[in-house]
């Protein structure tokens, strides 16, 4: 990271909310569910499947996590209405994992009904480390009672090629995912090129394990030797897919769906949009140089 990114990484909370409102527009939906609806509707219209994702984590209490249920039972609703083929993925903290995994366990219980009777799927996310144990416990015992339950590893981790092992008896559907949380260098790999050696291994353990692998992930050269994989084992379309993020690499996606592959867009919305959008940003300096331009016009007054 240059010099110049730290500065403007270490400002991001400072900068103006309308500034930050237009940059994120391009990583996030809108603050509502017409809004997040409306984005689906494009890429439904263009081939894509989706991933409906409410901004927000570490809710205060448990009204608080029953409210985000309930917005959660909505999207399902309105995502039956109109025909996509889009599931809902929910952070284990925003249903309150923190407070209480038992509190989470009910509230996932209900969402995953819910979607089943609307013949529909919902995902656990992955958050930092401090949570994977209880998410995959809470995971273990959703799994035993829905089979409509998905979850996700994060490759950066070393103990997930002992989660894998120790996944349900059954074929998982799993996310995998590089990990967005920076972790210690005593249970994680740190450098770009372990991580990415252990997401191939780890999707090929998955896939010799019979399992279903969302491969959610912007990293072209990665895919290509996951497609060749794929190609070289015969692994059909009942166990694979991509998944990838509104606004990151959309050239991409194109080529893969252009190529036959299926590919799901994680299509997030919310009030609470300015933590995610810190994180998507921070991620890209390209962006970064027009937030810096965005900055210095606001304190020149245009
Ligand atoms: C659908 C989906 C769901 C996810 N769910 C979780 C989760 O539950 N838990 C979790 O820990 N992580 C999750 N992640 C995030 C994931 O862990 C990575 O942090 C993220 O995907 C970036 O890693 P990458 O595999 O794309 O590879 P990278 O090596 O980080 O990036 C590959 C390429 O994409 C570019 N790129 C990446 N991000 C951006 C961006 N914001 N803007 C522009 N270019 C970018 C890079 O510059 C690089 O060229 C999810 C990611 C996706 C796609």
């Amino acid at each position: 990271m240059g010099i110049l990114h730290k500065i403007v990484v270490s400002t991001l909370p400072l900068i103006p909310r309308p500034i930050m409102r237009q940059l994120s527009s391009r990583y996030i939906a809108g603050e509502t569910l017409e809004e997040a609806l409306g984005r689906l509707q494009t890429l439904h219209d263009q081939g894509f499947g989706g991933v409906l994702d409410i901004l927000g984590e570490d809710v205060e209490d448990e009204r608080e996590a029953r409210s985000v249920l309930e917005q959660y039972k909505l999207g399902a609703v309105a995502l039956k209405e109109r025909g996509f083929d889009c599931y809902v993925s929910v952070k284990p903290t925003h249903f309150g994992l923190r407070q209480s995994p038992e509190l989470a366990f009910s509230l996932y219980d209900e969402l995953l009904g819910h979607c089943a009777s609307l013949g529909q799927t919902a995902r656990v996310e992955m958050e930092d480390h401090g949570t994977t144990d209880a998410t995959l416990n809470l995971f273990a015992r959703l799994r035993a009672k829905h089979d409509n339950v998905g979850i996700v590893l994060q490759s950066r981790l070393f103990r997930t090629p002992r989660d894998i092992q120790r996944l349900p008896e059954a074929k998982i559907n799993v996310r995998m995912v590089k990990g967005i949380y920076l972790e210690p260098e005593s249970i994680a790999h740190t450098d770009a090129g372990p991580i990415r050696q252990a997401y191939i291994e780890q999707c090929k353990t998955l896939w010799a394990g019979g399992h279903y692998v969302a491969i959610a992930s912007h990293d072209g050269g990665m895919a290509e030797e996951l497609l060749s994989h794929i190609a070289a084992h015969g692994i059909g379309t009942d166990q694979y897919c991509f998944e990838v993020l509104l606004g990151v690499q959309e050239p991409l996606w194109q080529s893969w769906l252009s190529a036959g592959h299926p590919v799901r867009v994680y299509v997030p919305y919310g009030p609470d949009w300015r933590a995610y959008s810190q994180r998507r940003l921070r991620k890209n300096p390209q962006m970064l140089g027009h937030v810096t331009k965005g900055v210095l016009r606001s304190l020149v007054g245009k």
